[in-house]
């Protein structure tokens, strides 16, 4: 069988020897990804994927499938992971949902439930009462009508909602809205209400605040670095300077791993721009205009090579060893997953 969305080189093979093999824990905990089929996608409409860079980067990739990816990508690491659904509004999130939940029954693994922000408290506590389904992965573009402009965390992540999560003590992997990501005072002012309204509710910033460039990190992680209960997973993160203020300011013991697959399949390197990040590729997108010569794109290994690197070499660099490394891509995921699994038996 092969995987849909990449195939590994020996540029890869190497980089996995060279960079990585050495310094990954045996076991490795992926808090963040997406899997759907293509089934589970209603009708698109013209222009959408120009709107979006990454759907046209990798889509629809089944469970067997990611499992393949992290036995290709990972040779001896055993992998557990949290996954959701496609994050796109054309997305049928109860089939979605269902798929992961069956899929899951019976491993080590969880997955958290695509919520429309217009569904009832009722229909979110049903959601959370299919097996192995944690938590919540609620997003912005699956507000009705939503055109990219900036919205309330409450908007789509509304309170009924979060009273039901906080009631259980579930998970919520928050994608923050606005232009300003983790910069943005409001977020800031939002999350530290959900801290204090639903402090059961066990909550994760995705991409570390979507800071995918340093500035958002730098301006917005010291307001959230007191408080202990505020997690953040790195998935889609391979800023090195990102890595560095994340764990300077949080430390490892709040940082979770996550691959942001299946985007990060792809071949590439990304370079900054200020706010700005440019994604270069060898991989055949419309949107790949950028190019470097064929020399230096032979050199290209996949996204989430680099992004881990990233995160062993700030690690070390800033004087940590294999057990914050544990902690980081295992162990703090895999601790605050079972808590949740325990505390579901009662849901
Ligand atoms: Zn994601």
């Amino acid at each position: 069988m092969a995987h849909p969305y990449f195939e590994l080189r020996d540029v890869d093979r190497r980089f996995w020897e060279e960079r990585l093999e050495s310094y990954l824990p045996p076991r490795l905990f992926d808090a963040h990804r997406h899997v759907w089929l293509a089934e589970h996608l209603g009708p698109s409409w013209p222009g959408r994927k120009r709107t979006d860079w990454a759907s046209e980067v990798a889509g629809p990739e089944s469970l067997q499938h990611a499992a393949l990816g992290y036995s290709l990508l990972f040779p001896g690491r055993e992998v557990c992971y949290l996954a959701f659904g496609a994050p796109h509004r054309e997305c049928r999130l109860e089939e979605n949902n269902a798929y992961l939940s069956r899929g899951l029954e019976g491993t080590s693994s969880a997955a958290l439930a695509l919520t429309d922000p217009q569904w009832s408290a009722e229909r979110v506590a049903e959601a959370l009462r299919a097996p192995r389904i944690i938590g919540i992965k609620p997003y912005q573009d699956l507000l009705p009508n939503f055109t990219g402009e900036d919205v309330s965390v409450f908007d789509f992540c509304p309170h009924e909602h979060l009273d039901v999560l906080n009631e259980r003590g579930a998970w919520l992997t928050l994608h923050l809205p606005r232009r300003e990501r983790l910069a943005a005072p409001e977020n800031i002012t939002e999350v530290r209400e959900i801290r204090r309204r639903y402090p059961r509710v066990i909550l994760v910033i995705a991409h570390v605040g979507r800071s995918y460039a340093g500035r958002y990190a730098r301006e917005g992680l010291p307001a959230l670095a007191e408080d202990e209960g505020i997690f953040f997973d790195t998935s889609a993160l391979l800023n090195p300077a990102v890595y560095a203020l994340a764990m300077d300011r949080i430390g490892p013991q709040r940082l979770l791993f996550g691959s942001d697959f299946p985007i990060l399949y792809m071949r590439g390197r990304r370079c900054w721009e200020g706010d700005r990040y440019i994604n270069l590729t060898s991989g055949d997108y419309s949107w790949n205009v950028n190019r470097e010569p064929p020399e230096v794109e032979a050199t290209y290994t996949l996204f989430i090579y680099e992004a881990l690197a990233a995160c062993v070499d700030m690690a070390r660099c800033l004087g940590y060893g294999e057990a914050e490394l544990e902690a980081m891509l295992h162990g703090n995921a895999r601790c605050l997953v079972d808590r949740v699994l325990a505390a579901k038996e009662s849901w």
